[in-house]
């Protein structure tokens, strides 16, 4: 008898004894026990304990049940009537950007111009002669007074270094005037269609702000990380996300993002299971997509195709029916993926075709009415079918838009974040009236319309904790608004915990593998400080992540 045999046999006989005695014959890895876990699963809400068996969960129970279920190599996890919920599912995110954001300089905090200068200098003193300086995530909205940014400020400490730094939103950035001189950027380089080079109005130079379409001009230049620094990068990203409790992520990325993560998978690093959307121009796609095929797991897919149909309220270049409260010449526009004229509709017949899932941007009104009208026109000519359509951010919308949204079954894929964030500023920008349905996530709710959330990190922080406070509280980031700013768009937290679970699982198709803590599931699980139930909405700021488990492994303790 071979050495493998008597194992075989043994184990055999394990079985058959397990058999006999019944319960043993479930072999559980983990155990977690003496909780409140609040499952999702409207069948059983809440549960003590949960018994993880592989990757999967083999049972959800009392405290007892699962303790009965213990084995001699059960590694059992007293919660001490710590709260735990399904790992959290972030639906979108820019995620390579956030784990190369994560080691970039950090303008987020500047207040003002000399802060925002000082920075930049301290970051020059800190890198190599001739390194780009990147990211960054400014907002001209913090400064006292709001002021948008000039090269001027930086050439002085920056003379060396070429910058290129964006604002949060990523729709406009700032270039120092050696970044401008590399791009060729001058007094005389027209606006490319979709973007706009901010020129000073009394001598015709350029500010150094470029916008949506002219960034291109610049980051075109700018040298591609290797696969090495990406895959840091990713790395990076899982690790953050890891201590935010998120278990899964939706990347609005391209194909070349993919190829990165496919190498951690095959390294068997890959610590969240990652759905990748692709640049809905992105070329030779159908090719890439066949790569699908052989991918067949549960860790890494691609999830279908992002556009856009418009810009940033904060760079006014959302698309609204109504010109800017603050600039009555402006109404927004339509970017590059607009152009030419019916190519949006054409690629979106072609994805439609396929059963390709798609995934547009549109943040304005009138974006938010286009996009619903071509994708109404590509539903009727289709026939019906589970597509699952999102449109990203849904930020502002008329108000007869919200039940189109219910009767095409597409997704509202909104950043709750965002409205705590804008809502600092947005009335000023489009009046009282519109702002009634900015980030209107209730109107959505009562329309029927299923709400997945997000962080659009970089933009803002890969946090679904601050992301479930806003969606309950709507408390701007200035804390103006104490009861909620524009309160009759709060929503309950059962809601939002759902808007970060099985709503996300369902916007990626995969609600019967995990977004909540059922038996079969993927056990992706997260503890929390404390019972979000147990407290006031405004105290939900304040809790921490203390162990983050997935695919049955704790992968993080705080
Ligand atoms: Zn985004």
């Amino acid at each position: 008898m071979k050495i493998l045999d008597i194992v075989i046999l043994a184990s055999l006989v394990g079985f058959f004894f397990g058999c006999v005695e019944g319960k043993k014959s479930m072999i559980v890895d983990l155990a977690l026990y003496n909780g409140k876990i609040w499952t999702v699963n409207p069948e059983q809400p809440w549960a003590e304990a949960v018994a993880i068996r592989g990757e999967k969960i083999l049972k959800v129970g009392t405290t007892e049940e699962i303790k009965a279920l213990f084995g001699e190599h059960t590694q059992g996890f007293d919660l001490n009537g710590s709260f735990v919920l399904p790992g959290f599912i972030d639906s979108h995110t820019h995620f390579l950007d956030g784990g190369f954001a994560l080691s970039s300089i950090q303008l987020r905090e500047a207040k003002s111009k000399e802060e925002f200068i000082a920075t930049v200098k301290n970051r020059t003193s800190e890198i190599g002669r001739g390194e780009w300086i990147l990211n960054g995530d400014w907002d001209q909205q913090q400064f006292d007074p709001p002021e948008m940014p000039r090269k001027e400020w930086i050439d002085p400490v920056s003379p060396q270094n070429p910058v290129f730094v964006n604002r949060l939103d990523g729709h406009m950035a700032l270039a120092n005037s050696l970044a401008l001189e590399i791009a060729g950027v001058t007094k005389d380089t027209v606006s490319p269609p979709g973007g706009e080079i901010l020129k000073d109005p009394k001598t015709g130079e350029p500010t150094g702000i470029l916008k949506d379409e002219a960034m291109r001009l610049v980051s075109d230049r700018i040298p591609e990380p290797s696969l090495g620094e990406k895959k840091k990068a990713a790395q990076t990203a899982l690790r953050h996300a890891s201590q935010m409790g998120v278990t899964s992520i939706h990347d609005m990325a391209y194909s070349s993002n993919f190829e990165v993560y496919h190498e951690l998978l095959k390294e068997g690093t890959l610590s969240a299971r990652l759905t990748v959307y692709f640049a809905i121009g992105e070329r030779d796609l159908y090719s890439q997509l066949e790569q699908k095929k052989p991918l067949e797991n549960d860790l890494l897919k691609i999830g279908g195709l992002k556009g856009f149909v418009d810009g940033s309220l904060g760079s006014f270049t959302a698309l609204f029916f109504e010109p800017y409260t603050d600039d009555p010449e402006k109404t927004g526009i339509f970017v590059s993926d607009m152009y030419p004229e019916g190519i949006m509709e054409q690629r979106i017949r072609e994805a439609d075709k396929s059963g390709l899932q798609i995934a547009i941007h549109a943040i304005g009104d009138k974006a938010n009415h286009v996009i619903l009208d071509i994708m109404e026109r590509v539903i009727a000519d289709g026939g019906p079918r589970d597509r699952r359509w999102r449109i990203e951010h849904a930020q502002h919308l008329i108000s007869e838009d919200f039940v189109r949204f219910a009767k095409m079954d597409i997704i509202a894929s909104v950043q709750p974040y965002h409205a705590i964030d804008d809502g600092r500023w947005a009335e000023r920008k489009i009046g009282k009236e519109r702002a009634k349905y900015t980030y209107a996530f209730k109107s959505f709710l009562d329309a029927d319309v299923l709400l997945a959330f997000g962080s659009d990190w970089t933009v803002a922080p890969l946090d679904p904790i601050s992301g479930i406070y806003a969606a309950v509280t709507r408390r701007t980031l200035d804390d103006k608004n104490v009861d909620g700013w524009i309160p009759e768009q709060k929503i309950s937290l059962e809601e939002a915990i759902k808007g970060y679970t099985i709503n996300g699982a369902y916007t990626e198709f995969t609600e019967d593998m995990k977004g909540s803590v059922q038996e079969g599931k993927f056990a992706d699980l997260v503890v929390l400080s404390q019972n979000l139930f147990e407290i006031p909405p405004e105290d939900i700021l304040y809790t921490e992540v203390l162990v983050t488990i997935f695919n049955g492994e704790i992968i993080y303790k705080k």
